[in-house]
C-alpha cells in the first residue's frame, strides 16, 4: 500500500471512530492473492488495498473514504468480468466474498443473497426447495457482477433477464448512504441497478424471485463433427425458432477437449456441439428434444436427466481460471443464411487452437416487458452471438489472435442489431459502447447516475460517464 494511502486510511477509520468488522489486506498478507486475483488471466492492475467488508456498514464507511480522498474504488464478485473490472489500479478494491450468505423463503418464493456469492451458492440453496431464478451457466461467476449487469442463462426464455426477476437490493451509493431500492422505493435507482448496477452503488443485498424449476430436468452436451456444420446449423436454427420456452439450446463450435467424456478420437478435433436444458415438466422432455435426437451419430451424446444444479456447472471446467480471454459478442434477432455460413467459415479458418464460437439462446420472455422496465433494454434479443478465444499466457500469437477475433466480430455486426451486453464487454466496443448497450434507455440512465453518482465514483467498470 501506498504510505500516503495508508497514513489518509489511518486517520479516515479514527476519525470516524470507526471499526471494521470485515478485514483490510495489502500486498505480502494471507490471502492477498485471492483477493486480488481475476478469472482472465490477461487483466494487470494491482490495488494498493483490499477491503473484505462484513456489512454494508463496512461498505459504507470505505466508500466514503474513496469519496472523499478521490481514491480509485473497485468492486469485486465473483471477479470473472472479462475486464478485470473488478480491480482498482492503485486503489481500493472492495474484495465482497465475506458476504457470501443466502436465505431462501420457499413460502414466498424470495431468496436473500449476499453480494459476495457465485452462481452455485445460489443455485445449490435454491435447489433444496425445487426453486430456481434466472442466472448463468458457469457456477463460479458471481451472482452481483451477473444481474447487475442484466443476467441471463437457460431460464431466461422462460423468466426474462435475471434483473427481471430481481425483486430489492440493498446498496450503497456513492454519498456512503445504505438504501434499499425496489419497485416502489427509491424506484429510480431500481430502475437504473436492473443492468447497470455497477455504475449506480456497491450492492450489499440482492433479492430474487423464485420460481419452481427441477430439481431433476433434462439436458447436457451433445456434439457431431463440424463436417457436419451446415447441417447441425440449419437443424439448431429450426430447433430454436419452434422451441417452446423451457427448452433453451446453445450451440458451440470447438475444438473437442481431451476430456474423459469425449472419445479418444474425437480429442482436438473440430466438433459442432449443443447445450440443452429442457426445465418444463419432465413428461415433455423427450417431445421437446425430438429435434436434437432426429440428427443422428452424434460423436458424444451426455443428454439425460440431471440435477439442475449440476447442469449449471457442467461447462464449468472449459474456461478455467488463469488462462487469457478475449472475447467479442453480439445480439440477433435471426439467423439468416448469411449468418450460418459467416460463422461457419469462420470456425473453420479460426486459427486458435482454443476458440469457440456460437449462438445463446434466449428470447421469448426477454422480449415480453417493454425496452424500458430497467435499464438493460436489448429484449429484442433472441440469440447471443459470440466468438471467443482463449490461450495460455506468454502464447507468442496473442496479439494476432485478438486481431482475429476483431475481424471475425467485424465479420459477423452486419448480422446483429448493433448493441451489446455489458458483461461481455472487453473495452475496446467502438465509439459509443454506452449507447450501444442501454440504447433508448441511455438518457434516463445518465439521469439516474447524475443524481446518484454525480463525481463518477463508481468508474472502475465499463463506466457510465455522469452528465458533466
Ligand atoms: C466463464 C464465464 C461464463 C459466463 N457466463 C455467463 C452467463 O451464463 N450469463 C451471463 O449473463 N453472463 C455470463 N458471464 C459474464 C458475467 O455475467 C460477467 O463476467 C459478470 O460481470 C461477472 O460477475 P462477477 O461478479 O463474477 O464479476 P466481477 O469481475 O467481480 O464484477 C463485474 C462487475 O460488476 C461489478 N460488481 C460486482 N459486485 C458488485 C456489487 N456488489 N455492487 C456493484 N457492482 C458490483 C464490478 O464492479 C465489476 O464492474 C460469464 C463470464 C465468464 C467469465
Amino acid at each position: 500500500m501506498t504510505s500516503t494511502l495508508r497514513t489518509a486510511w489511518t486517520r479516515h477509520r479514527q476519525a470516524l471512530g470507526s471499526r471494521l468488522e470485515g478485514t483490510v489486506l495489502e500486498a505480502g498478507d494471507d490471502g492477498w492473492a485471492d483477493a486480488v486475483e481475476v478469472w482472465n488471466g490477461m487483466v494487470a492492475r494491482t490495488p494498493a488495498m483490499v477491503v473484505r467488508p462484513a456489512s454494508a456498514r463496512d461498505v459504507a464507511v470505505v466508500v466514503r473514504f474513496a469519496q472523499e480522498h478521490g481514491v480509485l474504488l473497485g468492486i469485486k464478485g465473483g471477479g470473472h468480468h472479462i475486464a478485470g473490472t473488478a480491480l482498482a489500479e492503485a486503489g481500493i478494491t472492495l474484495d465482497m466474498s465475506g458476504m457470501r450468505d443466502v436465505t431462501v423463503d420457499p413460502a414466498a418464493r424470495l431468496a436473500h443473497v449476499g453480494p459476495g456469492c457465485l452462481l452455485r451458492d445460489v443455485d445449490r440453496a435454491t435447489q433444496e426447495h425445487g426453486l430456481a431464478t434466472v442466472l448463468g451457466f458457469v457456477s463460479e461467476v458471481g451472482v452481483a457482477g451477473l444481474t447487475l449487469g442484466g443476467g441471463l442463462g437457460y431460464l431466461t426464455r422462460r423468466f426474462g433477464w435475471g434483473v427481471d426477476n430481481l425483486v430489492e437490493v440493498e446498496i450503497v451509493t456513492a454519498d456512503g448512504r445504505v438504501r434499499v431500492a425496489n419497485r416502489e422505493r427509491e424506484s429510480e435507482l431500481f430502475w437504473g441497478v436492473r443492468g447497470a448496477g455497477a455504475n449506480l452503488g456497491v450492492v450489499t443485498r440482492l433479492t430474487f424471485r423464485l420460481h419452481p424449476v427441477g430439481p431433476t430436468v433434462h439436458g447436457g452436451l451433445v456434439a457431431w463433427p463440424f463436417e457436419r456444420a451446415d447441417e447441425i446449423l440449419r437443424a439448431y436454427r429450426d430447433i430454436t425458432t419452434a422451441a417452446p420456452r423451457e427448452l433453451a439450446v446453445w450451440l458451440i463450435m470447438l475444438r473437442a477437449p481431451a476430456a474423459p467424456f469425449v472419445p479418444g478420437e474425437w480429442h482436438g478435433r473440430r466438433i459442432c456441439a449443443m447445450a440443452v436444458c429442457w426445465s418444463g415438466d419432465p413428461g415433455g422432455a423427450q417431445e421437446a428434444l425430438a429435434p436434437v435426437r432426429a440428427l443422428r451419430d452424434p460423436v458424444l451424446d451426455l443428454v439425460g436427466d440431471l440435477p439442475y444444479a449440476d447442469l449449471q456447472s457442467l461447462l464449468d471446467d472449459g474456461e478455467p481460471k488463469g488462462n487469457h480471454y478475449y472475447w467479442k459478442t453480439g445480439y440477433t434477432r435471426e439467423l439468416d443464411d448469411g449468418l450460418l455460413s459467416t460463422v461457419r467459415d469462420l470456425f473453420a479458418g479460426c486459427p486458435i487452437p482454443c476458440a469457440e464460437i456460437g449462438f445463446l439462446h434466449v428470447g421469448g420472455a426477454l422480449g415480453e416487458h417493454p425496452e424500458d422496465d430497467g435499464a438493460v433494454g436489448n429484449r429484442d434479443a433472441r440469440y447471443v452471438v459470440g466468438v471467443n478465444g482463449m490461450w495460455e499466457p506468454g502464447e507468442p500469437d496473442a496479439d494476432a489472435f485478438r486481431r482475429w477475433v476483431r475481424d471475425a466480430a467485424e465479420r459477423v455486426r452486419p448480422f446483429t442489431t448493433g448493441r451489446s451486453y455489458v458483461n461481455f464487454q472487453t473495452g475496446d466496443e467502438g465509439e459509443d459502447p454506452v449507447r450501444a448497450t442501454y440504447g433508448t434507455n441511455l438518457d434516463r440512465l445518465v439521469r439516474v447516475k447524475t443524481a446518484y453518482d454525480p463525481h463518477n465514483l463508481f468508474r472502475v467498470n465499463r463506466n457510465l460517464p455522469p452528465a458533466p
